[in-house]
């Protein structure tokens, strides 16, 4: 019998190797897409680029970032500072508001900065009985990790204000520098004073934007809350939302901030405050002194805080070879940052110079342990100018 040999279709054939090259070509593409990197799940971390200052008005939603001072750099440096002793004594505490206004001494022992010097450290009494430093720490254009690393060395050589702003950009930054000093057993939380503020697009809506910042910071309240600009729409409503958390114990001292002369905003805020705001934190050095207005504001039992109190990033120099200042400096072995510091101190201001230099922050907080004649102070008083650098008249 005769084999029949089987034929298989043409079809058949095709659509074999049709099978086998799309088998092949899958292979081929699973082995390919292995080789490829991972795609990556989590997003780059952002650097937060530079920007020249939180005054102007251009800012609106956009959240600020921060720009080393040309001539001037912020870096941090790595030889770190001898340790200090930090100050005794709570900030931030109840006073008996009868004081109110005098500056008085609140630690039980002396502040050591620099082996042989020690001094005392002062603090205000503001309107409403609680006591706030003198001299603090500003954080505008600080980045979040330079924000952290500012607070933590502030706080280690004594200082114990802290100022920030949700528009800085900065307040998570801010509250793991005082969460590590407090871990370090540096300081408590009731001994330091923060400062934040809330932003003028969030004045709709102020108390969430508080509660916000309540939560970047990592804290139970915060010691005193500024509206940053006013006059801007919802002003009134933001600060009674603000009084609210007051009476909810989330913050202790409500004030405002960019107001001048030359128009009734103060009086404006002052007349719809349930809750008494304790001070104005203006733009104020001695090229543009707030004088006037320190003792407008006096007569309610309020201070002026200083920003900008070294000119302001990027404005510094006119101040550092300012040759009047100079000579003063000399006079007195210490650096024109000192002078102005003592300046604004002497002169009843409240102030908060910005670095993220550690060497800076501790010079900055050096400045106890002299004192302005009354001559220096009238010449500094003489060289107001009347013109700010930012000068926001609202
Ligand atoms: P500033 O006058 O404190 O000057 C800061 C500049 O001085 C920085 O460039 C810093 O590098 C330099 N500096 C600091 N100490 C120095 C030292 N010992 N030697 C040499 N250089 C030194 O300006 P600022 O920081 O913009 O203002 C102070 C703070 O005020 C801010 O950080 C912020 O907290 C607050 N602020 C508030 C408003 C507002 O609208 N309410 C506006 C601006 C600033």
């Amino acid at each position: 019998m005769k084999n029949k040999r089987k034929t298989i279709p043409t079809d058949t054939v095709l659509v074999f190797f049709a099978l086998i090259f799309l088998v092949m070509s899958i292979l081929t593409a699973c082995g390919a897409e292995e080789a490829l990197p991972q795609e990556e799940t989590e997003p780059a971390l952002t650097v937060v680029e530079d920007e020249p200052d939180d005054a102007g008005e251009p800012l609106t939603s956009k959240p600020l970032t921060s720009e080393p001072e040309e001539g001037d750099p912020e870096a941090p440096e790595s030889e770190e500072p001898e340790e200090e002793t930090p100050a005794e004594g709570a900030s931030g505490g109840i006073v008996d508001p009868a004081i109110q206004n005098e500056v008085h001494v609140v630690s039980d022992t002396p502040y050591v900065m620099s082996g042989d010097q020690s001094f005392w450290v002062e603090d205000k009494v503001l309107n409403n009985g609680y006591t706030m430093p003198v001299l603090g720490l500003g954080t505008y254009a600080l980045t979040v990790e330079q924000a952290e690393n500012s607070v933590y060395h502030a706080l280690k050589y004594g200082v114990r204000l802290i100022d920030t702003a949700r528009a800085y950009n900065n307040e998570d930054g801010v509250g793991r520098g005082i969460r590590r000093a407090i871990d370090e057993g540096l300081v408590t939380r009731e001994e330091i004073f923060v400062t934040t503020k809330v932003w003028d697009t969030d004045f709709g809506n102020a108390g969430r934007a508080f509660e916000q910042s309540l939560e970047r910071l990592g804290l139970d309240y915060v010691d005193l809350v500024l509206l940053h600009h006013v006059p801007r729409t919802n002003d009134e409503k933001a600060y009674h939302e603000l009084e609210e958390k007051v009476a909810e114990g989330k913050i202790r001292s409500l004030g405002l901030s960019n107001i001048y002369l030359g128009n009734d905003t103060f009086d404006r805020m002052y007349e719809i405050a349930e809750i008494k705001p304790v001070l104005v934190q203006n733009e104020n050095h001695p090229f543009f002194q707030n004088t006037d207005f320190q003792a407008y504001v006096g007569e309610q039992g309020l201070f002026i805080e200083s920003w900008y109190p070294l000119g302001g990033r990027g404005f510094t120099q006119e101040y550092f070879n300012n040759e009047i200042l100079l000579g003063i400096a000399a006079a007195h072995d210490k650096t024109v940052a000192q002078i102005l510091l003592r300046w604004h101190i002497q002169a009843g201001y409240i102030t908060i110079p910005g670095s993220s230099n550690p060497d800076h922050i501790a010079e900055n907080y050096d400045i106890f342990c002299f004192e302005l004649t009354d001559e220096e102070m009238q010449t500094i008083r003489e060289m107001d100018t009347g013109h700010g650098n930012f000068n926001l008249r609202g």
